[in-house]
Protein backbone atom coordinates (compact mmCIF):
# COMPACT_ATOMS: atom_id res chain seq x y z
CA UNK A 1 0.00 0.00 0.00
CA UNK A 2 1.42 3.41 -0.87
CA UNK A 3 0.82 6.48 1.24
CA UNK A 4 2.09 10.11 1.29
CA UNK A 5 4.94 11.60 3.57
CA UNK A 6 5.84 15.13 4.55
CA UNK A 7 9.09 14.84 4.61
CA UNK A 8 10.17 18.46 5.25
CA UNK A 9 7.92 21.71 6.27
CA UNK A 10 7.33 23.88 3.30
CA UNK A 11 8.43 27.85 2.95
CA UNK A 12 6.20 29.32 0.28
CA UNK A 13 4.84 27.18 -2.02
CA UNK A 14 5.06 23.50 -0.89
CA UNK A 15 7.95 21.94 -3.31
CA UNK A 16 7.90 17.93 -4.50
CA UNK A 17 10.79 17.17 -2.49
CA UNK A 18 8.97 18.36 0.73
CA UNK A 19 6.56 14.99 0.05
CA UNK A 20 7.32 11.04 -0.11
CA UNK A 21 5.35 8.72 -1.57
CA UNK A 22 6.26 5.79 0.61
CA UNK A 23 5.68 2.01 -0.09
CA UNK A 24 3.97 0.44 3.47
CA UNK A 25 2.73 -3.06 4.30
CA UNK A 26 -0.70 -3.32 3.90
CA UNK A 27 -2.03 -1.48 7.44
CA UNK A 28 -3.94 -4.30 9.55
CA UNK A 29 -6.98 -3.22 11.25
CA UNK A 30 -7.11 -3.03 15.26
CA UNK A 31 -10.10 -4.09 17.52
CA UNK A 32 -12.82 -1.47 17.20
CA UNK A 33 -11.63 -0.44 13.49
CA UNK A 34 -11.80 -1.10 9.96
CA UNK A 35 -9.61 -1.06 7.13
CA UNK A 36 -11.06 1.04 3.93
CA UNK A 37 -9.38 0.51 0.25
CA UNK A 38 -10.24 4.46 -0.28
CA UNK A 39 -12.03 5.32 -3.68
CA UNK A 40 -12.01 9.19 -3.51
CA UNK A 41 -9.63 11.19 -1.86
CA UNK A 42 -10.01 14.66 -1.21
CA UNK A 43 -7.57 17.65 -1.41
CA UNK A 44 -7.93 21.11 0.07
CA UNK A 45 -6.31 24.22 0.67
CA UNK A 46 -6.32 23.96 4.49
CA UNK A 47 -3.95 21.37 4.37
CA UNK A 48 -1.25 23.82 3.18
CA UNK A 49 -1.82 25.35 6.67
CA UNK A 50 -1.31 21.52 8.55
CA UNK A 51 2.07 21.32 6.79
CA UNK A 52 3.73 24.09 9.07
CA UNK A 53 4.17 23.73 12.71
CA UNK A 54 2.25 26.46 13.59
CA UNK A 55 -0.22 26.23 15.69
CA UNK A 56 -3.67 25.96 14.55
CA UNK A 57 -7.16 24.77 14.48
CA UNK A 58 -5.61 21.82 13.06
CA UNK A 59 -3.08 20.02 14.49
CA UNK A 60 0.44 20.09 11.99
CA UNK A 61 1.18 17.28 9.92
CA UNK A 62 3.88 14.90 11.62
CA UNK A 63 6.96 14.82 9.45
CA UNK A 64 7.54 11.08 8.27
CA UNK A 65 4.01 10.38 9.30
CA UNK A 66 0.98 9.59 6.87
CA UNK A 67 -0.90 12.65 5.83
CA UNK A 68 -4.43 12.77 6.34
CA UNK A 69 -7.59 14.42 4.32
CA UNK A 70 -10.86 13.12 3.93
CA UNK A 71 -11.70 9.97 1.72
CA UNK A 72 -14.10 7.94 0.96
CA UNK A 73 -13.57 4.54 0.13
CA UNK A 74 -14.84 0.44 0.68
CA UNK A 75 -14.55 -1.38 4.03
CA UNK A 76 -12.37 -4.87 3.16
CA UNK A 77 -12.04 -5.60 6.62
CA UNK A 78 -13.28 -4.68 9.71
CA UNK A 79 -13.21 -5.41 13.51
CA UNK A 80 -15.75 -3.31 14.62
CA UNK A 81 -19.47 -3.82 15.27
CA UNK A 82 -22.20 -1.87 12.95
CA UNK A 83 -19.51 -1.22 10.11
CA UNK A 84 -19.37 -4.48 7.30
CA UNK A 85 -16.74 -5.52 4.44
CA UNK A 86 -18.49 -3.68 1.42
CA UNK A 87 -19.97 -0.74 3.41
CA UNK A 88 -18.79 2.78 2.04
CA UNK A 89 -17.30 5.00 4.55
CA UNK A 90 -16.33 8.73 4.72
CA UNK A 91 -13.40 8.82 6.75
CA UNK A 92 -10.23 11.04 7.41
CA UNK A 93 -7.55 8.78 6.35
CA UNK A 94 -6.96 10.15 2.94
CA UNK A 95 -3.39 10.38 0.80
CA UNK A 96 -2.96 6.82 0.58
CA UNK A 97 -4.40 3.89 -0.51
CA UNK A 98 -5.46 1.59 2.62
CA UNK A 99 -6.97 3.02 5.75
CA UNK A 100 -7.01 1.32 9.10
CA UNK A 101 -9.05 3.79 10.91
CA UNK A 102 -11.40 3.44 14.00
CA UNK A 103 -14.77 2.49 12.83
CA UNK A 104 -16.17 5.43 15.30
CA UNK A 105 -14.59 7.83 13.16
CA UNK A 106 -16.15 6.83 9.56
CA UNK A 107 -19.53 7.85 8.21
CA UNK A 108 -21.75 5.66 6.47
CA UNK A 109 -22.46 7.16 2.59
CA UNK A 110 -24.93 5.72 -0.08
CA UNK A 111 -23.24 5.46 -3.51
CA UNK A 112 -27.15 4.77 -4.57
CA UNK A 113 -28.18 8.03 -3.24
CA UNK A 114 -24.90 10.28 -4.78
CA UNK A 115 -22.04 9.56 -6.16
CA UNK A 116 -19.46 8.92 -4.15
CA UNK A 117 -16.96 11.69 -4.78
CA UNK A 118 -19.94 14.24 -3.58
CA UNK A 119 -19.87 13.12 -0.16
CA UNK A 120 -16.08 15.22 -0.40
CA UNK A 121 -18.04 17.99 -1.74
CA UNK A 122 -21.44 19.46 -3.23
CA UNK A 123 -22.73 17.26 -0.47
CA UNK A 124 -19.93 17.24 1.82
CA UNK A 125 -17.43 19.44 4.05
CA UNK A 126 -17.33 21.92 1.04
CA UNK A 127 -21.00 21.92 0.66
CA UNK A 128 -21.29 22.66 4.35
CA UNK A 129 -18.64 25.50 4.36
CA UNK A 130 -20.82 27.52 1.88
CA UNK A 131 -24.04 27.12 3.43
CA UNK A 132 -23.24 27.61 6.98
CA UNK A 133 -20.86 30.43 6.02
CA UNK A 134 -23.51 32.21 3.61
CA UNK A 135 -26.70 31.47 5.72
CA UNK A 136 -25.31 31.57 9.31
CA UNK A 137 -21.86 33.59 9.61
CA UNK A 138 -22.79 36.29 6.80
CA UNK A 139 -26.61 35.93 8.07
CA UNK A 140 -27.55 35.73 4.38
CA UNK A 141 -31.02 37.62 3.64
CA UNK A 142 -33.88 37.72 0.54
CA UNK A 143 -32.84 40.62 -1.51
CA UNK A 144 -29.13 40.88 -0.37
CA UNK A 145 -26.64 41.44 -3.32
CA UNK A 146 -23.72 38.75 -2.45
CA UNK A 147 -20.66 38.59 -3.61
CA UNK A 148 -18.21 36.03 -3.69
CA UNK A 149 -14.26 35.03 -4.44
CA UNK A 150 -12.85 31.87 -5.82
CA UNK A 151 -16.32 31.51 -7.50
CA UNK A 152 -15.18 28.50 -9.80
CA UNK A 153 -14.31 26.85 -6.62
CA UNK A 154 -15.83 23.84 -4.64
CA UNK A 155 -17.11 26.43 -1.87
CA UNK A 156 -17.76 29.58 -4.40
CA UNK A 157 -19.64 27.84 -6.33
CA UNK A 158 -22.29 26.74 -4.00
CA UNK A 159 -22.03 29.84 -2.22
CA UNK A 160 -23.31 31.70 -5.12
CA UNK A 161 -25.88 29.12 -6.12
CA UNK A 162 -27.28 28.91 -3.11
CA UNK A 163 -27.68 33.11 -2.67
CA UNK A 164 -29.37 32.81 -5.89
CA UNK A 165 -31.68 30.02 -4.89
CA UNK A 166 -32.65 32.10 -2.03
CA UNK A 167 -33.53 34.78 -3.57
CA UNK A 168 -30.49 37.22 -3.52
CA UNK A 169 -30.88 40.34 -5.55
CA UNK A 170 -27.61 39.83 -7.47
CA UNK A 171 -24.51 37.89 -6.85
CA UNK A 172 -21.51 38.50 -8.42
CA UNK A 173 -18.15 36.11 -8.35
CA UNK A 174 -14.61 36.42 -9.07
CA UNK A 175 -12.45 33.91 -10.49
CA UNK A 176 -9.07 33.22 -12.19
CA UNK A 177 -9.56 32.15 -15.76
CA UNK A 178 -12.01 33.81 -18.51
CA UNK A 179 -13.35 29.94 -19.06
CA UNK A 180 -14.30 30.28 -15.18
CA UNK A 181 -15.90 33.31 -15.29
CA UNK A 182 -18.10 32.32 -18.63
CA UNK A 183 -19.12 29.14 -16.76
CA UNK A 184 -20.20 31.17 -13.55
CA UNK A 185 -22.49 33.67 -15.70
CA UNK A 186 -23.87 30.97 -18.17
CA UNK A 187 -24.11 27.93 -16.25
CA UNK A 188 -24.37 28.65 -12.21
CA UNK A 189 -26.75 31.98 -13.13
CA UNK A 190 -24.27 34.44 -11.89
CA UNK A 191 -25.92 38.29 -12.29
CA UNK A 192 -22.18 39.49 -13.13
CA UNK A 193 -18.25 38.09 -12.36
CA UNK A 194 -15.21 39.27 -13.34
CA UNK A 195 -11.69 37.57 -13.80
CA UNK A 196 -9.24 39.06 -10.96
CA UNK A 197 -6.27 38.35 -13.10
CA UNK A 198 -7.62 41.00 -15.92
CA UNK A 199 -7.59 44.18 -13.51
CA UNK A 200 -7.44 46.07 -10.35
CA UNK A 201 -10.58 43.66 -7.82
CA UNK A 202 -11.68 47.20 -6.54
CA UNK A 203 -12.51 48.65 -10.05
CA UNK A 204 -13.73 45.44 -11.17
CA UNK A 205 -16.13 44.78 -8.52
CA UNK A 206 -17.80 48.47 -8.66
CA UNK A 207 -18.30 48.15 -12.04
CA UNK A 208 -20.51 44.42 -11.77
CA UNK A 209 -22.23 45.87 -8.41
CA UNK A 210 -22.78 49.80 -8.99
CA UNK A 211 -25.34 49.86 -6.08
CA UNK A 212 -22.68 48.20 -3.79
CA UNK A 213 -22.88 44.97 -1.90
CA UNK A 214 -24.75 43.46 1.41
CA UNK A 215 -22.58 40.23 1.78
CA UNK A 216 -19.08 39.68 0.86
CA UNK A 217 -18.26 35.94 1.32
CA UNK A 218 -13.96 35.94 1.30
CA UNK A 219 -12.57 32.70 0.09
CA UNK A 220 -9.07 34.68 -1.15
CA UNK A 221 -8.21 37.85 1.44
CA UNK A 222 -5.66 40.39 -0.06
CA UNK A 223 -6.96 42.95 -2.89
CA UNK A 224 -10.23 41.19 -2.66
CA UNK A 225 -11.28 41.91 1.40
CA UNK A 226 -10.01 45.32 0.52
CA UNK A 227 -12.49 45.64 -2.71
CA UNK A 228 -15.11 44.20 -0.77
CA UNK A 229 -14.84 46.72 1.80
CA UNK A 230 -14.92 48.84 -0.58
CA UNK A 231 -18.17 48.47 -2.17
CA UNK A 232 -19.85 47.31 1.16
CA UNK A 233 -23.26 48.90 1.86
CA UNK A 234 -25.14 49.87 5.05
CA UNK A 235 -25.25 47.14 7.34
CA UNK A 236 -23.21 45.12 5.44
CA UNK A 237 -21.27 41.41 6.54
CA UNK A 238 -18.56 39.88 5.81
CA UNK A 239 -17.80 36.24 6.01
CA UNK A 240 -14.13 35.13 5.92
CA UNK A 241 -13.95 31.67 5.18
CA UNK A 242 -10.35 31.56 3.67
CA UNK A 243 -7.97 33.66 2.39
CA UNK A 244 -5.64 31.56 0.15
CA UNK A 245 -3.93 34.22 -2.01
CA UNK A 246 -1.73 34.81 0.99
CA UNK A 247 -1.06 30.80 2.16
CA UNK A 248 2.47 30.49 0.73
CA UNK A 249 2.98 34.06 2.00
CA UNK A 250 6.28 34.02 3.52
CA UNK A 251 5.85 37.30 5.26
CA UNK A 252 2.64 38.99 6.84
CA UNK A 253 0.26 39.90 3.71
CA UNK A 254 -0.73 43.97 4.60
CA UNK A 255 -4.17 44.33 6.00
CA UNK A 256 -7.15 46.34 4.01
CA UNK A 257 -5.98 49.93 4.16
CA UNK A 258 -9.80 50.87 4.22
CA UNK A 259 -11.50 49.61 7.45
CA UNK A 260 -12.35 52.84 8.28
CA UNK A 261 -15.45 52.11 6.48
CA UNK A 262 -16.76 49.32 8.00
CA UNK A 263 -17.74 52.54 10.87
CA UNK A 264 -20.01 54.14 8.34
CA UNK A 265 -21.19 50.87 7.01
CA UNK A 266 -21.74 49.35 10.38
CA UNK A 267 -20.53 46.56 8.53
CA UNK A 268 -18.88 43.36 10.07
CA UNK A 269 -15.80 40.91 9.57
CA UNK A 270 -16.39 37.64 11.10
CA UNK A 271 -14.59 34.80 10.50
CA UNK A 272 -15.90 30.88 10.94
CA UNK A 273 -14.38 27.05 10.46
CA UNK A 274 -17.12 24.36 9.27
CA UNK A 275 -16.32 22.43 12.13
CA UNK A 276 -18.40 24.34 14.75
CA UNK A 277 -21.44 23.96 11.95
CA UNK A 278 -22.12 20.36 11.96
CA UNK A 279 -25.29 21.20 13.86
CA UNK A 280 -26.83 21.99 10.50
CA UNK A 281 -25.70 19.26 8.56
CA UNK A 282 -29.31 17.44 8.45
CA UNK A 283 -30.47 21.08 7.47
CA UNK A 284 -28.16 21.37 5.04
CA UNK A 285 -28.88 18.00 3.37
CA UNK A 286 -32.61 18.23 2.78
CA UNK A 287 -32.49 21.86 1.98
CA UNK A 288 -29.31 21.24 -0.15
CA UNK A 289 -29.86 18.12 -1.61
CA UNK A 290 -32.97 17.89 -3.84
CA UNK A 291 -31.15 20.92 -5.89
CA UNK A 292 -28.40 18.44 -6.50
CA UNK A 293 -30.71 16.02 -7.62
CA UNK A 294 -32.84 17.99 -9.58
CA UNK A 295 -30.05 19.87 -11.24
CA UNK A 296 -31.23 23.43 -10.11
CA UNK A 297 -27.60 23.67 -8.29
CA UNK A 298 -24.89 22.64 -10.37
CA UNK A 299 -21.78 21.60 -9.79
CA UNK A 300 -18.08 20.18 -11.35
CA UNK A 301 -15.39 18.21 -9.72
CA UNK A 302 -11.89 18.06 -11.56
CA UNK A 303 -10.89 14.55 -11.08
CA UNK A 304 -7.30 13.86 -11.03
CA UNK A 305 -6.59 9.96 -10.97
CA UNK A 306 -3.64 7.67 -8.78
CA UNK A 307 -2.25 7.90 -5.98
CA UNK A 308 0.71 8.98 -7.35
CA UNK A 309 -0.63 12.26 -8.59
CA UNK A 310 -2.54 13.10 -5.51
CA UNK A 311 0.44 15.44 -4.38
CA UNK A 312 0.01 17.54 -7.80
CA UNK A 313 -3.75 17.65 -7.29
CA UNK A 314 -3.19 19.35 -3.93
CA UNK A 315 -0.66 21.55 -5.55
CA UNK A 316 -3.20 22.39 -8.82
CA UNK A 317 -5.78 23.81 -5.94
CA UNK A 318 -2.93 26.11 -5.12
CA UNK A 319 -2.52 27.28 -8.44
CA UNK A 320 -6.25 26.98 -9.67
CA UNK A 321 -6.09 24.24 -11.84
CA UNK A 322 -9.85 23.10 -10.90
CA UNK A 323 -13.06 23.92 -11.64
CA UNK A 324 -15.73 23.18 -8.48
CA UNK A 325 -14.23 20.37 -6.05
CA UNK A 326 -10.32 18.77 -7.14
CA UNK A 327 -10.90 15.30 -6.21
CA UNK A 328 -8.01 12.45 -6.87
CA UNK A 329 -9.63 8.86 -7.71
CA UNK A 330 -7.87 5.81 -7.04
P1 LIG B 1 -11.37 25.79 -4.36
O1 LIG B 1 -12.07 24.69 -5.04
O2 LIG B 1 -12.00 27.15 -4.36
O3 LIG B 1 -9.90 25.87 -4.91
C1 LIG B 1 -9.07 26.94 -4.57
C2 LIG B 1 -9.16 28.05 -5.64
O4 LIG B 1 -8.57 29.22 -5.16
C3 LIG B 1 -8.40 27.74 -6.91
O5 LIG B 1 -9.16 26.96 -7.79
C4 LIG B 1 -8.09 29.12 -7.45
O6 LIG B 1 -9.05 29.49 -8.43
C5 LIG B 1 -8.22 30.05 -6.25
N1 LIG B 1 -6.97 30.76 -5.96
C6 LIG B 1 -5.74 30.25 -5.75
N2 LIG B 1 -4.86 31.24 -5.53
C7 LIG B 1 -5.56 32.40 -5.61
C8 LIG B 1 -5.19 33.80 -5.47
N3 LIG B 1 -3.94 34.16 -5.21
N4 LIG B 1 -6.17 34.71 -5.62
C9 LIG B 1 -7.44 34.35 -5.89
N5 LIG B 1 -7.84 33.06 -6.03
C10 LIG B 1 -6.90 32.11 -5.88
O7 LIG B 1 -11.10 25.39 -2.84
P2 LIG B 1 -12.19 25.20 -1.71
O8 LIG B 1 -13.52 25.49 -2.27
O9 LIG B 1 -11.96 23.90 -1.06
O10 LIG B 1 -11.81 26.33 -0.66
C11 LIG B 1 -12.09 27.70 -0.94
C12 LIG B 1 -11.65 28.55 0.26
O11 LIG B 1 -12.40 28.17 1.41
C13 LIG B 1 -10.19 28.40 0.64
O12 LIG B 1 -9.69 29.66 1.04
C14 LIG B 1 -10.22 27.45 1.82
O13 LIG B 1 -9.12 27.60 2.66
C15 LIG B 1 -11.52 27.88 2.48
N6 LIG B 1 -12.18 26.86 3.32
C16 LIG B 1 -12.51 27.23 4.59
C17 LIG B 1 -13.23 26.40 5.42
C18 LIG B 1 -13.61 26.88 6.77
O14 LIG B 1 -14.11 26.09 7.56
N7 LIG B 1 -13.43 28.15 7.08
C19 LIG B 1 -13.62 25.04 4.97
C20 LIG B 1 -13.29 24.77 3.57
C21 LIG B 1 -12.59 25.67 2.79
P3 LIG B 1 -8.81 30.69 -9.49
O15 LIG B 1 -8.54 30.03 -10.80
O16 LIG B 1 -10.12 31.41 -9.46
O17 LIG B 1 -7.66 31.51 -9.01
Amino acid sequence: SREWHLVNRPTGWPKPEDFALVEVELPQPGEGQVLVRNTYVSVDPYMRGRMSAAKSYAAPYGLNEPMQGGAVGEVVASRAEGVAVGDHVLHFGGWREYAAVDAAQTVKVDPAAAPLSAYLGVLGMTGLTAYAGLLRTAAFKEGDVVFVSGAAGAVGSQVGQIAKLKGASRVIGSAGSDEKVKLLVEEYGFDAAFNYKNGPVGEQLRAAAPDGIDVYFDNVGGDHLEAAIGSLNLGGRIAVCGMISVYNNTEPAPGPRNLTRLIQTRGRIEGFLVGDHYDLQPQFVQEVGPWVASGELKYRETVVEGIENNLEAFLGVLRGDNTGKMIVKL
